[in-house]
C-alpha cells in the first residue's frame, strides 16, 4: 500500500514528464527486470541468489506499475477482482 508521500511524488513524475513519456518508461522498467532476471540464469550453475540487480529492479518497476494505475485510473476494486481470479484459478490448477 501507498503512503501518502509516495503519490505526492509518483502524481508529480506523471505532471513533470508527462504520461505519454511515463507509459514508455513503465515499458523500459518492465524490459529491465526482464533483463535482470534473465541474467541472473546461468546454465553452468543454476540460479544465482545473490546480487541486488534483481531486487533493484522490482522496486522500479512496482513504482512504474503505481504510476500507471494512476495514468488509466485503474479501479482498485476492479484489479483486486482480476487478482483473486487468477489467484482462484492457479489455486485450482494447482489443486491446494
Ligand atoms: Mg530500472
Amino acid at each position: 500500500m501507498m503512503s501518502g508521500d509516495e503519490k505526492v511524488i509518483l502524481a508529480a513524475a506523471v505532471e513533470r514528464y508527462g504520461e505519454g513519456a511515463q507509459l514508455v518508461k513503465c515499458c523500459e522498467e518492465l524490459s529491465e527486470l526482464a533483463h535482470a532476471i534473465c541474467k541472473r540464469f546461468d546454465v553452468s550453475v543454476g540460479y544465482e541468489r545473490d546480487g541486488e540487480e534483481v531486487v533493484e529492479e522490482i522496486a522500479d518497476v512496482e513504482i512504474m506499475l503505481e504510476q500507471l494505475r494512476v495514468i488509466l485510473r485503474v479501479d482498485p476494486e476492479m484489479e483486486q477482482r482480476w487478482r483473486e481470479r487468477k489467484l482462484n484459478r492457479l489455486r485450482r490448477r494447482l489443486g491446494v
